[in-house]
């Protein structure tokens, strides 16, 4: 363990992620998650060394109850000597924001203020860093935005076919999300080729739960699929991604409220909503074999998406060194890889077979043959961006 440890901690409405990171081998040495706040059932469970323990959490504010346990085991682990910060994921930076800052009254109240861009996330994030304030007052706090990595879009890339006035009276435009995802693995690609990054041009596709695609040029983000919100592009596990604006007016006159069309669009749309089974790729990918239908479309529907935005993006770059996949889905779905690969032949990629079935739970590699342009596997590692930083910053 080095002296460089860092706290990082990503809080949610109902949750909060934590984990120890030693900044210079990566490690994590501890993690856990509290989960299902504001309910009786509010737990936190935690693992060391491959062993998971796990305690229900008393009534009360449970970002801080998770905080406070948090504190003890930190103590009772020993890493007390070791953590220097506390990194805290936060989901929205708006304008202000365009890379990691510390922490202090008016970055939190700039933080808070966001609320009106990030409703469910932002108040979430404030919750935790308070919490994290109070129970570790001596260690500085940091804080990493997911859309800060996008502030380098030019101007044609983030502004909406809409009134101008929207722009400049609320803020609305594309921000962009998985920020931390897109800038770590921009870096280990252009390491994997021997490039210096700011002469190294991807497109980015980090498809998990949540799902997006970047493209990066020299280094920097010129364009994303996310939008003024996380429902924007992809099809994802729960979310409908890019829909016409025209379907919202159909539904409320035909009498959905505002609330239905909204869970509607972020709970149950995606793998869900197309399949009728299930948010999860790889039960998609299971009831596909058993030849279900509504999984079998959404399949269909989530690769061919991928690969439109994939090749859209080719417009935004001057030259491209590589696509990379990352998240749990493209870290690990030969099937969806492959199907997305095959839909890019008319640009020349070919799929290496031995390589795409190697690439998963972690291993990271060139899925393409030698006459094909390259595409790559690499696994994300936001929680490290963020020790990194605030090792940095401090
Ligand atoms: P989040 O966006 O919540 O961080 P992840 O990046 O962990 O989510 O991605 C979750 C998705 O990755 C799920 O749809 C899951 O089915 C998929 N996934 C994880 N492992 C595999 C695997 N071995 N094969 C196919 N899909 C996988």
């Amino acid at each position: 363990m080095s002296n460089s440890c860092v706290l990082v901690v990503n809080s949610g409405s109902s949750s909060l992620k934590f984990a120890v990171i030693d900044s210079v081998s990566g490690d994590a040495l501890f993690s856990g998650l509290g989960e299902r706040f504001g309910s009786p059932q509010a737990c936190i469970s935690w693992k060391v060394n491959g062993n998971k323990t796990e305690e229900s959490l008393a009534e009360g504010n449970h970002h801080q109850l998770a905080i406070q346990r948090i504190v003890g085991l930190v103590d009772e682990l020993g890493f007390n000597e070791s953590i220097v910060a506390v990194g805290h994921r936060v989901v929205h930076g708006g304008e202000r924001f365009t890379s990691s800052t510390r922490i202090d009254d008016d970055v939190l109240a700039e933080i808070e203020k966001l609320a009106d861009l990030a409703p469910l996330h932002n108040p979430a994030g404030a919750k935790g860093i308070r919490a994290a304030i109070e129970a570790f007052p001596s260690l500085p706090q940091f804080a990493v935005f997911d859309t800060a990595f996008h502030q380098t879009m030019p101007k044609k890339a983030f502004t909406g076919g809409i009134d101008n006035s929207l722009y400049k009276e609320y803020g609305i435009r594309r921000y962009g999300f998985h920020g931390t995802s897109h800038f770590y693995v921009s870096r280990a690609a252009a390491q994997m080729i021997d490039k210096p990054i700011d002469q190294a041009s991807f497109i980015s596709v980090h498809l998990g739960n949540g799902a997006s695609v970047c493209a990066v040029k020299d280094g920097q983000s010129v364009d994303t699929s996310m939008g003024f919100t996380p429902l924007a592009g992809l099809m994802m596990g729960t979310r409908s991604g890019d829909l016409d604006p025209g379907v919202i007016e159909f539904l409320l006159k035909k009498g959905w409220s505002q609330d239905k069309i909204f869970d509607t669009l972020n709970k149950k749309s995606g793998f869900l909503g197309v399949s009728g089974v299930t948010s999860d790729a790889r039960g998609i990918l299971e009831a596909m074999e058993q030849g279900h239908e509504g999984a079998t479309l959404a399949f269909q529907v989530f690769t061919y998406r991928v690969a439109k935005y994939i090749a859209s993006y080719m417009v935004s770059l001057d030259q491209l060194d590589g696509i990379i996949f990352t998240g749990g889905i493209g870290e690990n779905s030969l099937p969806i890889r492959r199907e997305i690969i095959n839909y890019l032949k008319i640009f020349g990629y070919k799929e290496d077979a031995a390589a795409n079935e190697k690439a998963r739970l972690g291993e990271e590699g060139v899925i393409t043959t030698e006459d094909s342009p390259v595409i790559m596997v690499i696994p994300t590692n936001e929680e490290l961006v963020i020790a990194q930083d605030c090792v940095r910053l401090q």
